[in-house]
């Protein structure tokens, strides 16, 4: 869920209102004060029990400590992110960065690339400071070398500036650089249609209807060309030719999934992942991370590499777009409808935040946490499968067992316990207990295509169902 909430400080921001008619009140250094000092209190605190744990990685009750901090680290997050909004509405920093906008180009043209970048500053420079209070435990962890099956000469921990910058790409820039693009070719794409209209026509459409008309086709852009942009933000280069690579090749080549390029993923050995991005074959590319290929047998990464073969064979990556446009218009129908009726709560910063907000987090929480833990499941059943050769057949034991060494592997080397329940993953445990399930009864695996079957039936009914009632409220105004 962490990197969602990137997404949520962008949504906060461009949801508060214009805050220009509020003056510069003489209390407003103070409230921005306040908003700052907040952040360097929760950065400062956490960094300075950092530094007292990895100094203490010897002693017997470590691990329940580290523990405590990594949770401590995700709910300051959350913190972070109620910090931001508090921040926003209420401390002043939106007052101040529209005040320092005003009688701009942006403002003038009602940009909104600018007023972005600068608003999520502080969210995400706080951000960073949580890494830097992580750094001085991680370090310690790769010093202390607990990692699975370690190599004869563990490599040593990444200075701070490597592991910031890692960070950064792998989790940040991930989310917010396509955001980012969208909106920026949201700004030139307003202001050009905008200086073109106003020479053809009397009365040009407003801001909304060009909104409106430029929406799908950016989103569309973004969607076909967006791995082209985060290739080069990941960094990432071809996979060497190799026998592994040869052998993904071939894989790819027996079950018909096409694909730009296998890339290595350069994460400084930070983390063990691979990812498929890319709607269509052109512009699609298969990542494996350094950390995974030097540290999993050819076997398992073969079983990773189909895990993410899965995603394209079942048009996952389709389904999860449809999930999250179909989830942000119900929401946002939502939102109107609820403005409409109960303007107390549609009109104020309170009901913004306290009601719409949390109501819109819940929705897409629910849905896309659902819809993401069936599909990741079913690309675990067809990696299992291709491994065997052919994704026709029952699961078998021996490639279930090869599936599941490969995953409990990715587990250790990223530090995740089997256990821990994620949002949209699920646990280790579960997908790996199923997957044994599965190879346990020769009809289960028939029964759960079935069952995956009704499961799309009912995606694709609650989709046109969302497209009905949007079409039927547009209608009724
Ligand atoms: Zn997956």
């Amino acid at each position: 869920m962490s990197r969602f909430i990137f997404i949520l400080v962008f949504l906060i921001w461009l949801a508060c209102p214009a805050k220009l008619e509020h003056d510069i009140s003489r209390h407003l250094p103070l409230q921005l004060g306040t908003f700052a000092v907040g952040y360097a209190l929760l950065i400062a605190g956490l960094t300075v029990w950092g530094k007292r744990l990895a100094a203490r990685t010897q002693q017997p009750e470590a691990a329940i400590r580290a523990k405590r901090f990594h949770r401590m680290l995700d709910a300051s997050r959350w913190i972070i992110l109620a910090w931001f909004t508090l921040g926003t509405y209420w401390l002043g920093w939106k007052t101040l960065v529209d005040h320092l906008l005003q009688n701009s180009f942006a403002q003038r043209h009602e940009l909104q690339f600018p007023s972005l970048v600068i608003g999520c500053l502080p969210a995400f420079a706080a951000w960073l400071g949580l890494w830097f209070a992580q750094y001085a435990v991680d370090a310690a962890r790769l010093r202390q070398n607990v990692l699975f099956d370690p190599p004869a000469n563990p490599p040593p921990p990444p200075p701070l500036r490597d592991y910031l910058r890692t960070h950064m790409r792998l989790q940040l820039l991930l989310i917010v650089a396509p955001m980012l693009i969208l909106v920026l070719l949201r700004d030139v794409l307003i202001t050009t249609l905008d200086a073109i209209l106003a020479r053809l026509m009397q009365s040009p459409p407003s801001h909304d209807t060009l909104e409106m008309a430029i929406a799908i086709p950016s989103v569309t852009a973004m969607l076909l060309f967006g791995p082209e942009l985060l290739r080069r933000v990941l960094k990432t280069r071809p996979l060497p030719a190799s026998p592994l690579r040869q052998r993904l090749e071939t894989l790819c080549q027996q079950h018909h999934i096409g694909y730009a390029d296998v890339l290595l993923w350069q994460t400084s050995h930070q983390m063990a992942n691979a990812l498929v991005m890319g709607l269509v074959a052109r512009w699609r590319y298969i990542l494996i991370s350094d950390l995974l290929l030097d540290r999993l047998t050819d076997d398992q990464v073969a079983a990773v590499f189909a895990h993410e073969m899965g995603h394209v064979k079942h048009h996952h990556l389709y389904w999860l777009a449809a999930c999250v446009i179909g989830v942000v218009l119900t929401c946002s129908l939502a939102a109107d409808w609820i403005g409409n009726h109960y303007p107390r709560i549609g009109d104020s910063d309170i009901g913004q935040v306290l009601v719409l907000l949390p109501l819109g987090v819940a929705i897409f929480g629910l849905v896309f946490g659902y819809v993401s833990r069936q599909i990741e499941r079913q690309a675990d059943v067809f990696a299992a499968r291709a491994l065997a050769g052919t994704v026709g057949q029952p699961v078998d034991a021996a490639n279930a067992a090869i599936f599941a060494a490969a995953l409990q592997r990715v587990a250790l080397l990223n530090d995740i316990n089997l256990d821990a329940r994620s949002w949209d993953h699920g646990s280790v445990t579960s997908r790996l207990d199923f997957l044994h399930a599965l190879a346990q009864t020769p009809d289960a695996t028939a029964g759960y295509d079935r069952a995956m079957r009704r499961f799309y039936r009912l995606a694709a009914a609650g989709l046109a169902v969302v497209a009905i009632a949007l079409a039927v409220y547009a209608w009724l105004g």
